[in-house]
């Protein structure tokens, strides 16, 4: 049995990995970190939800038993520090786990204030909220420091239209699929160098001498690499969502026209991989012309590619021809985000992170200090990412009674202040403003 200090396991199922799968027991043990801000509001809204839906779609026989974690401002008050190993160790050990948004320093400023992401020159008092017991050393971002240290390599973020919700595109109520932006190399990988530094110089040099290509030699330098085995292992993970979820087709998106050692190649050993792994459940665009006259067998998942600025257009125009996608790290996190800016974007984008075994279900807004026990913001992405935490568990009768709660409190008009205001744009008249609290039990009473 794993020994911690601060973290107390509670009675429950340990989730198990076996044979590539998850075995999830009818009380499983999930870890669940509060987060800063916000976090405070929508945390424990999102666990009544689910709580309440896991009650009425199973009765008493399943039910989750919270493992609560600590990091960020919880993580500085039970260990000194913002980002607990003990924290990452629970992870590893449950599995399974969900987070609120947490502070992450921008900028110079040597201290930041976990209560109110504040960031000053001096530790102590924070200059702006004047709480003595929230300020740290400046820190890298939490977020992607259980990214690495969990070795979380898919970031799945689903993007679906709610009947109701305002949003500036025309198609946006057939907007719906899943990206899967591979989160460990890339630009990520963090090889960035200063122009005038001796790394940046040494590899300006080495072209020159190896290549015989000359790089300006007042550049900053950045490497952008791309593995065989990272592709392959964001490729496996999209076409596994494809085919546990019957879904028609997973586009490879990459820059291979322009790079094509690196982005032509996540498109390449995309493909490499489809044929040797999901031979029997897939169909390139290739053969789907070249041999089957375009005629797609039934129940295959269609592997196609698109060059990156096409797919920012035809998300725009054609959202319905995509259902899941696979792409780099840059090319993810901009589609990540326009993406959710088609179907009216905020509160409503759920995301997680996952390695094969581990997974890391997050809120993707930030903690929003100004609106911190307030009981007001919209906790629908965290609520959502719980969804999606259920069907991670096979429990798709509790996430569907909570997707189909929230598209009815949409549609009836009760919602939170954000969504409130956008509907009220609209013309929308019969809008009842929720708090945080409200949205939660207006899905509950809808399940
Ligand atoms: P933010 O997402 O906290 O806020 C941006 C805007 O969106 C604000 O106007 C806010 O009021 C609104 N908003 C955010 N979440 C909302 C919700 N659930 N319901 C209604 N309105 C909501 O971004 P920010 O202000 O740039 O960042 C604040 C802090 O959060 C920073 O420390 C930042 O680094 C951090 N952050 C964390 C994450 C994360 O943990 N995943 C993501 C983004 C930002």
């Amino acid at each position: 049995m794993a020994q911690f200090k601060a973290v107390k396991i509670p009675a429950g199922d340990l989730i198990e990995y076996r044979d590539g799968r998850l075995v999830v027991g009818d009380n499983p043990i999930i870890g669940v970190l509060r987060g800063d801000g916000i976090g405070l509001d929508i945390t424990p809204v999102m666990r009544n939800v689910v709580d309440g839906a896991v009650q009425r779609a199973y009765g008493g026989n399943r039910s989750i038993s919270w493992c609560p974690l600590y990091a960020g401002l919880e993580g500085l008050h039970h260990y000194g520090s913002e980002f607990p190993d003990e924290t990452v160790e629970a992870i590893r050990h449950l599995r399974i786990a969900i987070k609120g948004p947490f502070t992450t320093p921008v900028g110079e400023e040597t201290h930041v204030c976990l209560h109110c992401a504040h960031q000053q020159y001096h530790p102590g008092v924070c200059d702006k909220c004047g709480r003595d017991d929230g300020v740290t050393e400046r820190f890298r971002s939490i977020n992607v420091r259980f990214r690495q240290h969990l070795e979380l390599y898919a970031c799945v973020r689903p993007v679906r239209y709610f009947e109701g919700v305002p949003s500036p595109n025309k198609y946006a109520d057939k907007v719906n699929f899943v990206i899967f932006r591979e989160n460990t190399e890339d630009v990520y990988a963090g090889y960035d160098f200063e122009q005038g530094s001796e790394m940046a110089q040494a590899i300006i040099d080495l072209i020159r001498e190896r290549d015989g290509r000359s790089i300006r030699s007042d550049s900053g330098i950045g490497i952008k690499p791309i593995s065989t085995s990272g592709t392959r292992n964001i490729v496996r993970k999209a076409l596994n969502w494809a085919r546990d979820q019957q879904l028609p087709s997973v586009t490879l998106v990459h820059k291979g026209n322009i790079m094509k050692f690196t982005e032509g190649s996540f498109a390449k050993w995309g493909y490499e991989l489809a044929a040797e792994e999901f031979g029997e459940d897939t169909v390139s665009e290739k053969r789907l012309w070249d041999e089957l006259g375009g005629r797609m067998p039934d129940g295959k998942i269609l592997v196609k590619d698109r060059i990156a600025d096409s797919v920012f257009q035809q998300i725009q125009t054609r959202p319905d021809e995509y259902s899941v996608f696979a792409l780099p790290n840059l090319n993810g996190d901009y589609l990540s985000d326009a993406a959710i800016a088609l179907v009216g974007g905020l509160g409503l984008g759920p995301g997680a992170n996952m390695s094969d075994d581990l997974a890391l279900f997050e809120a993707t807004h930030g903690t929003a200090p100004k609106y911190t026990g307030m009981d007001k913001v919209n906790p629908g992405s965290l609520i959502l990412s719980a969804v999606m935490m259920l069907n991670h568990l096979q429990w798709g009768e509790a996430a569907d009674l909570i997707t189909g709660g929230m598209e009815q409190a949409i549609l009836d008009g009760h919602v939170t202040y954000d969504l409130a205001r956008l509907m009220r744009r609209e013309g929308r008249e019969d809008v009842t403003e929720l708090s945080c609290s409200g949205f939660g039990q207006a899905i509950l009473e809808r399940m």
